[in-house]
């Protein structure tokens, strides 16, 4: 289809993993350098991160051809389970029969991209750390250390996809009328550990996300295939209750007795782990352009990073090289062409999910143990049954569809506002599902047209 190009992709994480299987399967030669060893051979450390694959990421492997294999690695989640302190379990269906957020190791994910991209006949580099780059002649620079000799490599094309701290995006923000900023939240994570029972089963229902929502902090716990769960705890970094105040055992102890104390005794060597596994920070980032000339572009987190609070860092990043690979479609050899419309189609809608996930951390924390905003969604799940080509939810809109999430975030904030009027109806809490409040959402969305 096109011109064959000697490529480069820096960054052998999910997203570059994933290009280099795309740009191989449309006959070009690729390369992927990594400053890491081979992930395939190294045992995991203590951050096991688990993520949620939804509809934006499962078409993206779905045009390379790896959906099938990559279903096996997954499970999936139809529901929230809700951990309110003193309240029976709940749970909160994600969205239409049928549909789920599937959990996934992402070193377990990773491996398999890699193994399948190189059957492919993708070439990887481990172990070789890019320390600069010469955009206009498209040269990379290797070497052992930032100080040391370094080794030259030649390509047609560069594609960053090194992650949040990407030394390529680096590089181009040396030039005039380069945009970026940085957010670092005060929350932080830890991940923690709920071990198989000894028969291999899973503790907890396996089939939902559970959540343990306090306020300014909770707990999240994903399934994993080997029984056991991860848990992250997310929480602010200094406080009164946040991981500055946690300072010995005794007091991890008690704070998972105060706050979670269905769970604790679950959590393998909480105390020692606790102590062990890093406090990580999470960052939003956002630049602009993410292209330089025919040569050079930038994908995934390196271009984009958001907080993880939409599931949606990695979906976003797999929707990159969706989008990338439709414009090569269009504009053929017209690299400079594609890489233009790439980041043109793709700039607002990431700042859109940055926002979104941004947003949905205070929703996961505190709003969803709310009782108005249990009422709101009630109303709104009962209106979109009812009505499903008016009203799409939000979190479906994101999760469960490949529009754009600009549109979704626009949309979100006009059925805020509508929801917002019919929450101030007299005696809502009673009469929720009558037809005069379904009347009224009709009148307010014909009124927002
Ligand atoms: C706690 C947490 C939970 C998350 N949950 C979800 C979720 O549920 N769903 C979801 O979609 N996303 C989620 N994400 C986001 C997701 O993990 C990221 O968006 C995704 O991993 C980004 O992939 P990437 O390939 O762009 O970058 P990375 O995974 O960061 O890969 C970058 C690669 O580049 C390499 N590299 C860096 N610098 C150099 C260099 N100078 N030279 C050579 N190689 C280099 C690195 O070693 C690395 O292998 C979560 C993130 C976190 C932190």
């Amino acid at each position: 289809m096109q011109k064959e190009k000697s490529i480069a992709v820096v960054g052998s994480g999910l997203v570059g993993s994933l290009l280099a299987l795309y740009l191989k399967n449309m006959g070009h030669e690729v390369t992927v350098f990594d400053r890491r060893q081979d992930v395939r051979k190294v045992e995991f450390s203590g951050r096991s991160i688990n993520l949620a694959m939804s509809n934006r990421g499962w078409k993206a492997l779905k045009t390379a051809g790896i959906e099938t294999e990559i279903r096996k690695l997954a499970l999936p989640l139809d529901k929230r389970a809700m951990h309110v302190n003193n309240k029976p379990l709940y749970f909160q269906k994600y969205g239409k029969e049928g549909e789920a957020i599937y959990s996934i190791s992402r070193g377990i994910l990773n491996r398999k991209m890699i193994d399948l991209a190189e059957d492919a006949g993708v070439k990887f580099r481990f172990g070789e750390k890019i320390w600069d780059i010469n955009m206009p002649e498209a040269k990379l620079y290797t070497g052992e250390s930032e100080k040391g000799e370094w080794k030259e490599y030649c390509f047609d094309l560069i594609f960053g996809a090194d992650g949040a701290f990407s030394r390529i995006r680096h590089k181009m923000q040396r030039q005039s009328r380069f945009d970026y900023s940085q957010h670092f939240i005060d929350v932080g994570y830890k991940e923690l550990r709920i071990p198989a029972n000894s028969d291999g089963t899973h503790k907890l229902d396996n089939a939902s996300f559970h959540i343990w929502p306090r306020g300014k902090f909770m707990l999240i716990a994903m399934p994993n295939q080997d029984g056991s769960f991860t848990c992250t705890l997310f929480m602010p970094f200094e406080g009164e209750v946040s991981f500055e105040s946690i300072t010995t055992e005794e007091k991890a102890e008690e704070f998972f007795e105060t706050f979670f104390p269905d769970i604790k005794d679950e959590i393998s060597n909480l105390k020692r782990d606790f102590f062990k596994n890093p406090t990580s920070a999470m960052v939003t980032i956002k630049c602009f352009p993410w292209t330089f000339n025919d040569k050079v572009a930038l994908v995934g987190d390196s271009a984009h990073a958001v907080v993880p609070f939409y599931g949606q860092g990695m979906n976003a990043g797999f929707e990159d090289i969706s989008v990338l690979f439709e414009k090569i479609r269009k504009y053929k050899d017209n690299w400079q062409l594609i890489f233009q419309e790439y980041q043109k189609e793709r700039k607002p809608n990431t700042d859109a999910i940055a926002e979104l996930s941004y947003r949905n951390f205070i929703e996961m924390s505190s709003k969803t143990a709310d009782p108005d905003f249990l009422l709101r969604k009630k109303i709104e799940n009962r209106f979109g049954e009812k009505h499903p080509g008016s009203w799409v939810p939000l979190y479906s809109r994101v999760t469960f569809s490949d529009k754009p999430y600009a549109e979704a975030l626009a949309i979100g904030e006009k059925q805020r506002r509508i929801m917002d009027e019919v929450m101030e109806m007299p005696n809502i809490g009673k009469k929720w599902n009558h037809e005069e409040v379904e009347n009224r959402i009709l009148e307010l969305l014909a009124a927002a047209m």
